[in-house]
């Protein structure tokens, strides 16, 4: 059975800067991604535009040039790719992480398509597979979809979007600019404070406008074949429905980091329990990287905030290695 030094899964953007920093030091390791190069950012809308600017989603001080000032998700799968091809990453893609289990002070990492041996292990998995649910009659039927790709594929159609942020002010406008008819439903008050600053008031006018039509403080109650019906605070109100675009978030795999032995906090946040110094979780030699870390509130880390913890973590490995030798 092969053995490394580190075991990294996930290899999202900062599953890759984990990959990065353990290869300049001269570590052994593998990243164990279950689908392509960044899977997350594949999956991500056709046309999706990052918040942030390129420079902020530089792993490694590698420069990523980009056309605009924010990166098209285009633009960041040819960068996150060509560091991969160009550092000859060890990445192992379409092989997911079933299990992990511990024998003799060791990690024996499981997956879809071999076993390994590993001393530590980075969990680097994202938030993006889990989508929340509704939980509404009818959010099993074909026409709806918690994620959104493209546009094209609603034009005249009567589509609803859930939720007011980011990613649902996208689909919206998307769909509504190839000839949709948009109807938004949103829980809050108002369109979502985070939305990009340069989207608000595009999305804000054309509800004012009356071109898309939004429900306020108001929740999806079932959804049928032809209808949609929802709970607004004037009563409940059924519309003609083609397509339901359910963009209300998504969460981490938190059986998986339970099976681990991390510990989550108690409360709705599910945070999982690490050292902020060293990322390193309640299980020696279990290290938490990127996204994942915020549990439940999904917003706090993201590529801009988590990417430091490659260093940080690749550190504290290589210390505990400089240790063990010298005892
Ligand atoms: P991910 O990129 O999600 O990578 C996790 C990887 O783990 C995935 O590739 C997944 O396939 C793999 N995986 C999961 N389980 C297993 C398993 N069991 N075995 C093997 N592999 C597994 N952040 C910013 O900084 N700026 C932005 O502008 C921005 N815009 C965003 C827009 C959208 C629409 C979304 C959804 C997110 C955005 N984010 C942004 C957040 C950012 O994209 C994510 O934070 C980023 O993908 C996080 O990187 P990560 O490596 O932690 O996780």
């Amino acid at each position: 059975m092969k053995d490394y030094d580190i075991i990294i899964i996930g290899g999202g953007p900062i599953g890759i800067a984990c990959g990065l920093e353990a290869q300049k030091k001269g570590m052994s390791y593998i990243i164990i991604e279950k689908g392509c190069i960044v899977n997350s950012l594949y999956n991500y809308p056709l046309n999706m535009q990052f918040f942030s600017s390129s420079e902020k989603l530089e792993i490694d001080n590698i420069p990523f040039i980009s056309i605009e000032a924010k990166p098209k998700r285009n633009e960041a799968l040819e960068y996150y790719r060509r560091i991969v091809t160009s550092n000859q990453l060890q990445i192992q893609l379409f092989e997911k992480v079933t299990s992990i289990d511990k024998n003799n002070g060791q990690f024996l990492v499981n997956t879809t398509k071999d076993n390994y041996k590993t001393d530590n292990i980075i969990v680097a998995t994202g938030f993006y597979d889990i989508p929340n649910t509704m939980d509404v009659p009818g959010e099993d039927l074909e026409k709806v979809s918690h994620y959104y790709k493209d546009p094209h594929y609603y034009s005249n159609q009567k589509v609803a979007v859930i939720g007011a942020s980011n990613s649902s002010v996208d689909a919206a406008l998307e769909c509504y600019r190839k000839g949709a008819d948009v109807t938004m439903i949103v829980r809050g008050p108002e369109i979502g404070e985070r939305v990009k600053y340069w989207v608000r008031p595009d999305i804000v006018n054309r509800i004012s406008e009356g071109s898309i039509k939004a429900y306020y403080n108001s929740n999806v109650k079932e959804i049928t074949e032809e209808e949609i019906h929802i709970a607004t605070p004037e009563g409940t109100i059924s519309i003609e429905n083609d397509y339901v675009l359910a963009l209300t978030g998504y969460m981490p795999n938190f059986n998986f980091l339970e099976k681990l032995g991390i510990h989550l906090s108690n409360d709705h946040k599910k945070l999982p329990n690490y050292n902020p110094k060293t990322m390193e979780t309640n299980v020696s030699g279990i290290y938490l990287a990127g996204v994942i870390c915020g549990g439940m509130e999904t917003h706090k880390w993201f590529i801009e905030n988590s990417r430091i913890h490659a260093p940080m973590i690749i550190d504290h490995i290589e210390n505990k290695i400089r240790e063990q030798k010298t005892t």
